[in-house]
């Protein structure tokens, strides 16, 4: 994801798949034009890095020139086209194939055929590399089209938004739904991950889900999940995957619009991650950071017998129990670690010492995400 200015951007089309388009074009256009040499004719400025890229590829020889044209102000194409640069040759019997970067609206292609009318060419072609066929309001031909796509708003590859984002080698899409900041709040049971989420929901306005928090819920109101999550829960023992996804996802769901979420006991198993991934995916969004908690295994014990006088929670009531919860967490859930390091996403942070050291150590990693 990338910021421009105010928006953010996700990635759309690779550069490879660009580059395929580009080559695609010009063997299509080098075909029909056989050993005429032509004139590519480029319209500034999104299309610089188009026509760079196509004449390298062009097998054979040709001329470039360019005009310049402006049309978008911001996010929005307009009616008003303004020629910064017109013809600077004589073009008359040659053949002319425009290369336009992108055509949405049809405006600046009309301005184009408005410049070619008097000038007696022998052929007028138009190639673009992106379409967008549902904001196209023209009749005039396409010749060669690169790729349709959507009527959404996309930088790179030449096209800008308030002049950045045009250095940018593969193609980004506007993200329309807010940015949001996600985190994993991780560590083994004990590790203070609940106390520390409520501080930190307050802080960065967040929302907080707890999925063992979930569960006891459901627990406490005699729902089916609750019942069939209990008999895991009791030993000690993970409930199983899509039980938990499911439970995740509509608590997700819960909360549109909010600024963004602290996955506290979520995910605990790399399927739950990767489901993870997919539900910040279809929100537009990611897991901007995993923050891990590291306690050494006796204080957790003995931290939970003492929780455990005064929560009322059977899991932290008996030694064993405790214990086989912090087997699971190695077992099953510390490899996670792998899973986010891989994306520079880690953050291990010590678990020990007073709450508000912690704290204070948590809103040091998240300040600088
Ligand atoms: P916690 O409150 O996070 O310590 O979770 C208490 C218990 O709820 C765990 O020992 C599991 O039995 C169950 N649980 C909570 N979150 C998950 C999860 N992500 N996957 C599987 N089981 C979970």
């Amino acid at each position: 994801m990338i910021k421009l200015h105010d928006l953010y951007f996700k990635p759309f089309i690779s550069e490879e798949e660009v580059d395929a388009t580009v080559q695609r074009l010009v063997d299509e256009i080098a075909n029909d034009l056989q050993d005429e040499i032509p004139v590519f004719v480029g319209i500034l400025n999104g299309s610089f890095m188009f026509v760079s890229d196509f004449v390298k590829k062009y097998p054979k020889p040709c001329e470039v020139t360019f005009i310049k044209l402006a049309s978008y102000e911001g996010l929005k194409s307009t009616e008003d086209i303004h020629r910064l640069i017109g013809l600077t040759q004589d073009l008359s019997g040659r053949k002319v194939v425009i290369l336009e970067d992108i055509i949405d609206s049809g405006n600046t292609l009309k301005e184009v055929h408005r410049i070619f009318e008097n000038e007696n060419v022998d052929e007028l072609k138009i190639a673009t590399l992106f379409y967008k066929p549902e904001a196209y309001k023209k009749d005039f031909k396409l010749h060669y089209v690169g790729i349709e796509i959507p009527n959404k708003f996309i930088v790179g590859y030449g096209l800008d938004y308030n002049g950045l984002g045009r250095d940018l080698p593969a193609i980004y899409q506007l993200k329309t739904t807010q940015h949001m900041t996600n985190l994993v709040l991780f560590g083994p049971p004990g590790a203070g991950k609940g106390t520390q989420a409520n501080f930190l929901k307050e802080k960065y306005n967040l929302v907080h889900i707890s999925t063992g928090d979930v569960f006891r819920f459901n627990i406490k109101n005699k729902t089916a999940l609750g019942m069939l999550a209990k008999s895991f829960m009791d030993k000690g023992e993970l409930v199983p995957d899509q039980v938990t996804i499911d439970l995740l996802n509509a608590e997700v769901e819960k909360n549109t619009g909010a600024n963004g979420f602290i996955f506290d006991g979520f995910p605990r198993t790399n399927a739950q991650a990767e489901a993870l991934d997919h539900l910040m995916d279809s929100k537009d969004s990611q897991i901007n950071a995993m923050i891990a908690l590291e306690v050494d295994d006796e204080v957790l014990v003995g931290r939970l017998l003492e929780r455990g006088k005064t929560s009322g929670r059977k899991d932290d009531a008996d030694e064993s129990i405790i214990r086989n919860r912090i087997t699971e967490y190695y077992k099953k859930t510390a490899i996670l670690k792998d899973y986010y390091a891989a994306q520079d996403k880690y953050f291990g942070v010590d678990g020990v010492g007073s709450i508000e050291d912690i704290t204070e150590r948590l809103n040091k990693v998240i300040d600088k995400l």
